[in-house]
């Protein structure tokens, strides 16, 4: 008999989202209004901490496009952006009808290279227009390099916006991620470490840039008596449903961190001298990731198609690493600054199972195809 699937990141429930969602229905606000909305804010911005303002919407890919808006990223605009990332974090761009520039990853972090950051903000200066944003991430919830990056956006006065989709809960010198951009954002996308089906935040610095959020998340309507509409909108607040679900999500994060985290242990037992699977791991202890997926570079002579395989032969999921933006069709036309070490990575990556709800019976099937394919 065929074993169950093990997924690769599952939603996972387990709190009070129930309590939650039924709170909603009681009190008849189904509706992009309610208190789920208002407690999940409030009790996300305590959270993150001081100078954390934070707007509820429908997915992380809203909030970067929200971002961009705040930061008047307007037609033929040049946009700095990490390159080794999931579309959602580039599209946004397009949507503006800006210009991406994509900039390679350096390897301790997986994340943007500062000298590529450099040298694509001189590219971009050279051609007459300073960039409007640089967009980083923190990719499997490894922490960028929040020092050098923060120091260069500086030094060229240019925002950052930090997707921070996959880093609910990471950490750089102890201060959480999410809290360093200009304006960061966080997904609740199912697969992300804590969920409200589809959902995600922008964390702004200023009740301002929070309240101008909100206005173009709800259509931007003009403070009027009639519906008055002076700039485009958009239709992007989170519901009062997903919202509870969050709100019970929120309550189990530390576990589901710690629990990543024990992932994360569980594959380094298995890899751990071995010359054929090196494991993604943080390079210092400033680097603290919520090890949302634990990712493994095969060397020598294996290839992760045919492991890939194997795991799928044993009703196990797996997933290639994102395929970074400049190799992709939609993209491969626009500029790109580095050596093509995210492409690397990619050639040679998988993501191997991290769900927060892996019993030991899943760690002893997915231990045995690992076994086997690197003795
Ligand atoms: C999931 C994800 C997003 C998009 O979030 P959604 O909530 O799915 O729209 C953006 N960037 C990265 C890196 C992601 O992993």
């Amino acid at each position: 008999m065929k074993e169950e699937k093990i997924w690769l990141s599952p939603p996972h429930m387990g709190g009070n989202e129930l309590k939650y969602i039924k709170d909603a229905f009681d009190t008849n606000w189904i509706s992009q209004y309610g208190s789920n909305i208002d407690e999940f804010e409030r009790s996300l911005e305590h959270y993150l901490g001081k100078t954390s303002y934070v707007t509820a919407l429908s997915s992380g890919t809203a909030a970067i496009h929200l971002a961009l808006r705040l930061l008047n990223v307007e037609d033929g605009d040049f946009v700095i952006c990490q390159s080794f990332t999931f579309v959602a974090t580039a599209n946004p761009i397009l949507y503006l009808n800006a210009v991406p520039v994509f900039v390679d990853s350096e390897n301790q972090t997986w994340n943007m290279c500062p000298d590529a950051l450099e040298e694509s903000i001189k590219y971009c200066i050279r051609q007459g227009k300073k960039p409007k944003a640089i967009i980083t991430v923190s990719l499997y919830g490894m922490p960028f390099k929040v020092d050098e990056i923060l120091q260069i956006s500086r030094k060229y006065e240019i925002p950052v916006i930090e997707d921070s989709a996959e880093a609910l809960g990471s950490k750089y010198k102890g201060q959480l991620c999410g809290t360093f951009g200009d304006l960061s954002i966080i997904s609740f996308n199912g697969n992300k470490i804590i969920t409200t089906a589809g959902g995600g935040i922008l964390i702004s610095r200023s009740p301002d840039a929070k309240n101008r959020a909100l206005f173009l998340a709800t259509q931007a309507k003009d403070n009027e008596e009639f519906y008055s509409h002076s700039e485009v909108g958009y239709n992007y607040r989170m519901d009062n449903i997903a919202a509870g679900i969050g709100r019970g999500q929120l309550e189990t994060l530390e576990k589901k961190i710690e629990q990543r985290r024990k992932n994360h242990d569980f594959y380094q037992q298995i890899v751990k001298n071995n010359d054929h699977i090196e494991l993604f791991s943080a390079p210092d202890s400033d680097f603290y990731s919520n090890y949302w997926l634990s990712t493994i570079i095969l060397k020598n002579n294996l290839v992760k198609e045919k492991l890939k395989e194997k795991f799928s032969q044993n009703n196990i999921e797996t997933r290639y690493l994102w395929k970074p933006m400049h190799l992709q069709p939609l993209y491969k036309r626009y500029k790109f600054f580095g050596n093509n070490l995210s492409g690397t990575l990619f050639d040679a990556g998988l993501c191997l199972p991290s769900g927060t709800n892996l019993t030991d019976h899943c760690r002893a099937r997915i231990s045995e195809v690992l076994q086997n394919e690197i003795h």
